[in-house]
This record gives C-alpha cells, sequence and structure tokens, in this order.
C-alpha cells in the first residue's frame, strides 16, 4: 500500500486537544463520513473534537438516507469559538467550506486539509492531497492507521466505508484502486455491516426522490447523436414532489449510465437565478474541465460548478461549451 508522508498533519492532531472539522457546501457521503468518521477517532483518542456542517447551523444539507449512519447527532453541537486545530475534509478551496462555516474554520490556530481534488488552491498549514484516491474517506483510513490504529472502532470503519463505497461507485469509478479494495477488507474487520451501508446509500431511494427522478429524466434532452445528456431540476419539479436540492444526488448517474454519452449535465435551481451544475463524463472526456470554464472543478470523471443568470442563458452556455469539449471525441 502506498505511504505517504504523514508526520506532519499526524504531529498537527496528536498536539491539538481542541479541534473542529469542516465539511464541503452539498456534502456528500464521502464528504460526512470523512469528517464524522475523524471525530469519532479522535474523540476515542481522548481529544474535544467537533464537526460543523457547512452553514454551522443546521442539518438541512445533509441528505435523509446519510442520517443512519453514527454520530450524525454530533453535527454542529459545539460552543466553543475558538480551536487549536482546524481540519477540512474532502476539499480543496477554501470557497468550497461555506460562509458561515469558514470565519469559524480561521478560528484554529493551526489548520490542516485532507482532499483528494484536483482542482485546489491550498491554504492550510499542511496539506494531504492525494488526486488518485478515489475518497477522502480512503486517505483518512490511512492517516489514522499510522497515528494509532487502535483508535479505529467499528462507527469510525463504518463511516469510512461509506465514504468510500458512494466516492467509488460501489468499486466500479475509475478512481477505484488496489489500494480501495485493500482498505475496505480491512474496515470490514472491525464488523461493517456493508451490505446495509452500501444498499442505503447506493441503491435505495425515497418515495418522493423516486418521482422527483422519473419526472426528471422523462425531461432528458440528448445532444450530439445523444454523447451529450442534460437534466434540468426546477423548483417546481421539488415543490410537486416534496423534494429538495439535496435530493438529486447521484439522479446524474442515470444519465450517465447511458452507454452512448460521455458528459451528462444536470442543472438544479438552487435559488432565485442560482445553479448548481454536476457533470459526469467517461470516455477520454474532461467533466473538470467543463467545470473549470465556469470557475468550479473536482474530478477527471465528476465535478460541478455554481452559475447565476436567467436560466436559458445558464443552459445555453452550459451546451456550448459541452459541444465544444466534445467536437472532437
Ligand atoms: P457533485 O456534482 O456531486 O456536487 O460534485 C462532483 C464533484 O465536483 C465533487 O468532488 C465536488 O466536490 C466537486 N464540485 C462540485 N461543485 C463544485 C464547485 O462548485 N466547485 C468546485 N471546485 N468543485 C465542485
Ligand atoms: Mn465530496
Amino acid at each position: 500500500m502506498n505511504n505517504n508522508n504523514y508526520s506532519d498533519a499526524i504531529a498537527l492532531l496528536e498536539e491539538a486537544d481542541t479541534i473542529a472539522v469542516f465539511m464541503h457546501v452539498n456534502p456528500d457521503p464521502d464528504c460526512i463520513g470523512s469528517a464524522i468518521a475523524l471525530v469519532t477517532y479522535l474523540k476515542n483518542k481522548g481529544k474535544k473534537a467537533y464537526v460543523f456542517t457547512p452553514d454551522i447551523k443546521t442539518v438541512s444539507m445533509i441528505p435523509e438516507r446519510v442520517k443512519f449512519l453514527p454520530n450524525v447527532s454530533w453535527l454542529n453541537k459545539c460552543d466553543r469559538k475558538e480551536f487549536d486545530l482546524s481540519v477540512a475534509v474532502d476539499l480543496g478551496e477554501t470557497g468550497r467550506i461555506g460562509d458561515l462555516a469558514l470565519p469559524l474554520f480561521y478560528k484554529g490556530e493551526k489548520s490542516l486539509v485532507i482532499d483528494h481534488h484536483e482542482t485546489y488552491v491550498d491554504f492550510a498549514d499542511v496539506t494531504i492531497r492525494e488526486e488518485n484516491a478515489s475518497s477522502a474517506s480512503q486517505i483518512i483510513y490511512k492517516i489514522m492507521c499510522e497515528y494509532d490504529r487502535s483508535a479505529i472502532n467499528k462507527d469510525v470503519a463504518s463511516l469510512l466505508y461509506a465514504g468510500i463505497v458512494t466516492d467509488c461507485g460501489n468499486f466500479t469509478f475509475e478512481s477505484t484502486s488496489e489500494e480501495t479494495f485493500i482498505i475496505a477488507s480491512e474496515l470490514l474487520a472491525f464488523g461493517v455491516d456493508f451490505s446495509d451501508i452500501s444498499r442505503r446509500l447506493t441503491k435505495f431511494i425515497d418515495y418522493n426522490v423516486y418521482r422527483l427522478k422519473i419526472r426528471v429524466l422523462n425531461e432528458t434532452r440528448f445532444f450530439m447523436d445523444n454523447k451529450l445528456a442534460v437534466i434540468v431540476f426546477r423548483k417546481k419539479d421539488f415543490l410537486d414532489t416534496g423534494t429538495k436540492e439535496k435530493d438529486t444526488d447521484g439522479i446524474i448517474n442515470e444519465v450517465q449510465n447511458i452507454t452512448s454519452v460521455l458528459l451528462a449535465i444536470s442543472i438544479s435551481e438552487c435559488g432565485t437565478d442560482r445553479f448548481k451544475v454536476s457533470f459526469r463524463s467517461k470516455g477520454g472526456v474532461s467533466a473538470r474541465a467543463c467545470a473549470e470554464a465556469f470557475g468550479g472543478g473536482g474530478h477527471y470523471n465528476a465535478s460541478g460548478c455554481r452559475l447565476s443568470g436567467k436560466f436559458e442563458d445558464v443552459f445555453d452556455n452550459l451546451i456550448a461549451v459541452a459541444k465544444n469539449k466534445l467536437q472532437y471525441v
């Protein structure tokens, strides 16, 4: 297994008594799993550890299907205003921490980032970034092993497994490596109920989300000989089905799974004239390049950005860039 130099990160964790952990906006199971796993582990180490959502107040950004995971109730349970150490997981830019969480992140005397994204601007005292890692959870497991493996328990392992299995698409995405399988099997030894976690996070779907999904997929628009597919979530779709923007997570994969589709785009209305955009790609097309064209970023095959403007303009601009990226494939 690839052993990176984690000593600087471990020294920061070891020296700190009070530690705050932060996640990215629209947190996915990898981000949530790694953050809560780290806090659980640090508490097992006798530290005072806290974990915050990007708005530091509510859990409204946390998808319902994730709430069965251990220690989700610890989110935002903290009155402390200063910390020895702030840790950000699964993000590479301060803009991803969230406007409300960022000032609190800066209240850490020292800072640490653990990330696996290809789009980043370094901002912390110590950064562990492994762009080839399938998930942030995979990196965090390796750091925990090097620091003190005895502080990993079933809860920590379950949270990390949740992050790994979702971010590697049930071990199907190209980011899945031999190391991913090795770590997953080591986590099972802690008694992780892998079947339950995997099915709840990657297969099960709430009734309302199912209704949202079939409604939106039914209106999928195709371009360029079905190489490009676009789905759109408007406010009315959420209202009519009793769902929220966070419920869109994963639906884009259905479009991406169409054999001919090399680039899938999902546009979600998340405010007045504001849109959250996701890109998924395969076949040598860079989703990251598309997102970066709009100031966003992510991974080669999975990325995102936020756009403001009238829907028709946002849509046209996205299609123009997408067509440009696809013209030679
Ligand atoms: P999703 O489409 O599932 O929200 O995100 C896919 C990937 O792109 C994730 O790794 C996520 O962190 C990243 N991503 C999504 N939106 C943004 C964004 O606005 N900026 C950056 N830099 N990355 C993003
Ligand atoms: Mn993430």
